[in-house]
């Protein structure tokens, strides 16, 4: 069975097939490090993830670059607000996208490669583009890319060059939708800005110029897939394309993999609207990672996917009932002779959907659906004692497969909002931590453990007011202790 996938680059499904070596070359736009990530931001990174996964789960080698974007117009203006180098402003919001992706269960890519180390080989590809006039020096000192000589120019995003004057410049980073203009790759130094002294002048490069470089750096001038959220097929990866191909003449990425928008109930977000939300936020709000990360991939990539919390509160009952089925499965005794064709054969079918959905342009919700097939049939058959052990293994095996992609079958919550809110207290963000999380997980397994063993040495020495003193602290902080013959177990309220 072929991974198919949409590409956007002609819009149309084919298989995804590594050019060499059984090694799928991707590229990913990493982040702008001026901020802390959204949840529409890890919406992208979870699905390229899935990508990542479900690709390795088919046997394929990765070779996963990912550029952080750590000089931009966004970052000299948030840095210059707050009196801080730019490196030591980006370097704090690098270390927070990372713990954030940790969080979610992103893996990391093969590659991190940052924009400040790569500008020798942006200025390189940019001389490569002067030399045949494709980019040009204006009046400032800024070099632009000149549009009209790749006349391919918008065959990402199917934008119409009819009507566009040539010679038509705009410097900023981000701009207008619909305008196809002579783009800056090189920017002139202004007072107080970050510069780099390069045989192109004083300056910085431009951000479109950044990924061109660091992909064909590390995986050469044509590679297998390139991707990003929806909002960079225009101009950002239009740039691209077209700056790396006027230097190469050869395909930049074949397969362009585009991760629609998300919206929060049902708007875009936006910090009026107030419905703003980082991924910290909602875990000092008390919902977990993994519910978190459940749900941004309960949409498959190619729709928009609308956040709600009614969605988190369904996903983390999903994810309750996965985890307990897990249990039942790991901990059944096999029964022999209670052989079930019905069951046996809804497994075989079940674990064919699963992978059939996945192939099919990486289909994560009928993929959940499948095996929410089986948690329905081998719960039913649990009850009923009636599960051989070749059924338990297939059921497992099946878990297994799901959990390779999903990740959320292992509970790491605590640990994450414990991190959530150690980071809160040390930005003075207390106001944020809602009031029952610091009752409940602020205490680690760890804490717990060592005052158990206090208690009982305690209690060993006759010292019963600081055992019981320790017992109550437990309970005020969630924690209920329970003696029994062999010893002392405890667990969370
Ligand atoms: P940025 O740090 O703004 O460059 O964005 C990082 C990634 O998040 C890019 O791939 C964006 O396309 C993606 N992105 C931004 N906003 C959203 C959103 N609301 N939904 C999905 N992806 C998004
Ligand atoms: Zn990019």
């Amino acid at each position: 069975m072929d991974l198919n996938l949409f590409n956007t680059l002609g819009s149309h499904m084919e298989p995804l097939v590594p050019e060499r070596d059984n090694t799928l070359r991707m590229y990913c736009c990493g982040p702008t490090v001026y901020d802390y990530g959204h949840i529409g931001n890890f919406r992208t990174f979870l699905h390229v993830d899935v990508l990542r996964r479900y690709a390795r789960l088919r046997g394929m080698n990765l070779k996963h670059v990912m550029n952080i974007t750590d000089v931009d117009d966004k970052i000299i203006r948030n840095a210059t607000a707050a009196n801080m180098p730019i490196g030591e402003y980006t370097a704090k919001f690098e270390r927070a996208f990372f713990e954030d992706m940790d969080a979610l269960g992103v893996e990391r890519p093969e590659i991190i490669a940052r924009a400040t180390e790569n500008i020798d080989e942006m200025v390189a590809l940019i001389q490569r583009l002067a030399q045949q006039d494709t980019a040009y020096r204006a009046e400032d000192g800024s070099w632009y890319f000149r549009i009209a000589k790749f006349p391919k120019y918008g065959k990402l995003s199917g934008k119409d060059l009819e009507g566009i004057e040539d010679g038509a410049r705009v410097d900023v980073d981000e701009y207008e939708k619909d305008s196809a203009r002579d783009f800056a790759v090189w920017k002139a130094t202004k007072p107080g800005e970050a510069s780099w002294e390069t045989p192109l002048g004083p300056g910085r490069p431009g951000w479109h110029i950044e990924c061109s470089a660091m992909a064909m750096k590390h995986l050469g001038d044509t590679f297998d897939l390139h991707a990003g959220g929806e909002d960079l097929m225009f101009p950002h990866h239009e740039n691209e394309i077209a700056q790396s191909e006027s230097a190469s003449h050869k395909t930049f990425a074949r397969h362009w993999f585009h991760v629609r928008f998300l919206l929060v109930e049902g708007q875009k977000m936006s910090k009026s609207i107030g419905n703003f939300y980082t991924l910290r936020d909602l875990l000092l709000m008390g919902h977990k990672a993994s519910v978190i990360r459940f749900l941004l991939l309960s949409v498959p990539y190619r729709h928009q996917m609308n956040f709600t919390f009614d969605g988190l509160s369904e996903s983390g009952s999903a994810i309750d009932r996965l985890r307990t089925f897990a249990r039942r499965v790991g901990a059944a005794t096999p029964q022999a002779g209670t052989a079930n064709a019905t069951l046996s054969a809804l497994i075989a079918e079940k674990t064919a959907s699963f992978h059939a959905a996945l192939s099919n342009d990486l289909n994560t919700a009928e993929a959940r659906a499948a095996v929410f097939d089986i948690v329905r049939a081998g719960n039913i058959a649990l009850d009923a004692k009636a599960v051989t052990g070749e059924d338990l293994a297939a059921m497992q095996a099946l878990l297994a497969a799901f959990d390779a992609i999903f990740d959320v079958l292992v509970d790491r919550d605590d640990e994450r909002t414990c991190a959530a809110i150690a980071w809160a207290q040390h930005e003075g963000r207390e106001a944020q931590i809602a009031p029952h999380l610091l009752n409940t997980v602020s205490i680690t397994d760890a804490d717990i453990e060592a005052l158990v063993a206090e208690r009982s040495e305690a209690k060993r020495r006759r010292n019963f007011a600081r055992a019981d003193a320790i017992r109550t602290d437990l309970l005020d902080k969630g924690v209920v202790l329970e003696d029994g013959k062999a010893g002392v177990s405890w667990k969370r309220k």
